[in-house]
């Protein structure tokens, strides 16, 4: 008989396992179903960790956050229509942050969903995803997945960073071809994010501005933590010795503790300073749009402002110097230019900022001591606050309204990347998909500190911490409502607009539904014990913190941002 030379196939679910391998892509955040099941199946059976949520929002967060952590772009996988429209939350929420992720869903037939003719989950997701995200692609042929993996990762990380949509119709997977063939067809990405060096005149025109400040303060951002120069922006800081702030989850880019640090003079610097560097901060809502109140008298700084984004310049205030580039790049060079004639800020500024300094850190001293029943914000987090100290590498996941502002100011952070919270929308529901990447990502202990309404968005997750038994201790902070648990129906019935949950709910007993270790506290010293005992086993864990229900203030620290009605009828 005749011999056939067997040809080898490959199809599309293989090559885009072996695109996603070869480009070190090696974990997915999803949800399984319709037609996205297999692929899961058969990733897995390659080597890809392949984590499954119980809602693809918390999978898009866990891959958002993964691409903050690691600057490669974390995958969320997806089903098609509802699936995906989960998912595409995290996605604009990813690029808001400037976190690379690829979105990867599944989707129905092309030639069905053009002719609106009412294909399984039909939508045009595509076009749907555009707006919400950096980039967005579709591959339509087995021999082009190489190429469309490739841009999507270099969308995904070059540049500002953002989140990606990448649409793979179920007709793709099973499509076969020659396998030597499809291997050719793969793209390993060279330099996905390339080093963008500032223009030498810029940085000169930062140093001629900077030498002529009397009162310089720095703003680090999330973009300096992210660009992981962290050795760079140490030496900057110590070189120059210009007092520094650090937004949110830039915090731990130095040592909260940090002898530099004025975030403990926050109010003061802000207003008095003369000269601002911004490194990766935005002059967004989080920082007054660079003016108003609390950025003093009216023109009395000058801006220089460090980013990767050319189009970020002048979009609040004037940048008087702008230099545009990579951070790691950008702030070594600004260290080089300081030169030997650099002189150290006037010695009445750094005195004026510890002075208030030392009068607010002296002034939460004793309410972080307070060992109080039921505990208030304070009480509780002065015994987060010690955990944290104890365990610096330990990862922060923090969400809610006053647990969230409070916290932020509370909790001093000691190394980069330590800190992961609502970002630059202030979203919530962000809280357990970040937990379970921050522990996935990293291998270290994870402290997620919830408001209870805040746990609620992602609360279901839970199980998934459970499932692949992931050291987290979540606490929740119940004070049994959004912002207080305190208000009433003026018009009298039983049902409360602004949602005051079930009184004294026990959130513990979600945790040992599942197999993990539940407690219920009511006091800072037990708080303490339980997170540390949950930090040492590394065992599940949740602590239903009681917090009394009158202590915080309605939306935290941004109540100012409620429309006020001035003909309100009572
Ligand atoms: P925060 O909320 O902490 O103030 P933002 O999200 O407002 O931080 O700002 C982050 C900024 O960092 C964005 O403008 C983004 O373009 C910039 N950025 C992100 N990564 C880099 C990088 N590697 N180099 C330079 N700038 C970066
Ligand atoms: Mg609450």
């Amino acid at each position: 008989s005749r011999q056939e030379p067997e040809r080898e196939l490959t199809d599309g679910f293989h090559l885009i396992i072996d695109a996603l391998k070869l480009n070190g892509l090696n974990t997915i955040y999803g949800v399984p179903g319709i037609p996205i099941t297999d692929f899961g199946r058969m990733a897995q059976a390659e080597g890809i960790r392949v984590i499954s949520f119980r809602h693809e929002q918390h999978a898009g967060n866990a891959a958002a956050i993964a691409g903050f952590l690691t600057k490669k772009p974390g995958i969320c996988l997806t089903v098609s229509a509802p699936g995906f429209l989960n998912g595409l939350t995290a996605l604009a929420n990813a690029t808001t942050n400037c976190f690379p992720m690829i979105l990867i869903s599944g989707s129905s037939e092309r030639e069905i969903v053009d002719l609106q003719q009412g294909d399984y989950e039909e939508m045009d997701q595509l076009a749907i995803a555009k707006p919400l995200c950096k980039a967005a692609f579709r591959v339509l042929h087995a021999e082009d997945i190489g190429i469309g993996i490739a841009r999507a990762i270099r969308a995904a990380v070059s540049g500002r960073p953002g989140g990606v949509y990448l649409d793979l119709p179920a007709k793709l997977f099973p499509q076969v071809m020659d396998a030597e063939a499809g291997r050719k067809s793969l793209v390993k990405v060279i330099d996905p994010a390339p080093a963008q060096l500032p223009a030498p005149s810029a940085v000169q025109r930062a140093i001629e501005v900077l030498k002529g400040a009397r009162k310089p303060l720095v703003i680090f951002g999330k973009g300096a933590a992210y660009a992981q120069a962290d050795d760079e922006i140490r030496d900057f800081v110590e070189t120059s010795g210009i007092p520094f702030l650090q937004m949110s989850m830039a915090k731990g880019l130095l040592p909260d503790t940090h002898p530099l640090s004025a975030g403990a003079a926050r109010s003061t610097v802000l207003k008095e300073s003369d000269v601002v560097v911004l490194v990766g901060a935005r002059l967004n809502w989080l920082l007054s749009h660079g003016k108003g109140k609390s950025w003093g008298e009216p023109h009395s700084k000058k801006f220089i402002q460090i980013d990767i984004e050319p189009k970020e310049m002048d979009s609040n205030v004037e940048i008087v110097a702008p230099v545009v580039g990579d951070i790691g790049s950008c702030i070594s060079a600004l260290r080089d230019a300081l030169g030997k004639n650099w002189t150290q800020p006037p010695a009445d500024w750094l005195a004026a900022i510890n002075a208030k300094k030392d009068e607010n850190i002296g002034k939460m001293a004793s309410r972080l001591k307070k060992n109080s029943t039921p505990m208030d914000f304070h009480g509780a987090l002065g015994a987060l606050r010690t955990v944290i100290k104890e365990r610096p590498d330990a990862i922060l996941v923090n969400e809610g309204a006053n647990t969230l502002d409070l916290a932020r100011g509370v909790i001093d952070m000691y190394q980069p990347r330590k800190r992961l919270d609502v970002g630059t929308w202030g979203v919530m529901g962000i809280g357990m998909g970040f937990a379970i990447a921050a522990a996935i990502e990293t291998g270290k202990p994870v402290l997620a500190v919830e408001g209870d309404s805040a746990f609620g968005f992602s609360g279901m997750e839970v199980e998934t911490i459970c499932r692949y038994n992931l050291p987290v201790c979540v606490v929740i902070f119940n004070n049994n409502g959004i912002y207080r648990g305190t208000d009433v129906n003026p018009s009298g019935g039983e049902d409360v607009a602004t949602t005051v949950f079930v009184e004294n709910a026990r959130y513990d007993k979600m945790m040992e539904a599942f197999g993990g270790v539940g407690v219920h506290v009511t006091t800072p010293d037990e708080l303490y014990r339980a997170v540390s005992e949950a930090m040492d086993s590394g065992k599940p864990t949740l602590i239903n913190a009681v917090i009394d229900p009158a202590a915080g203030t309605e939306s935290g620290r941004i109540g100012n941002l409620n429309p006020q009605s001035t003909v309100r009828k009572n």
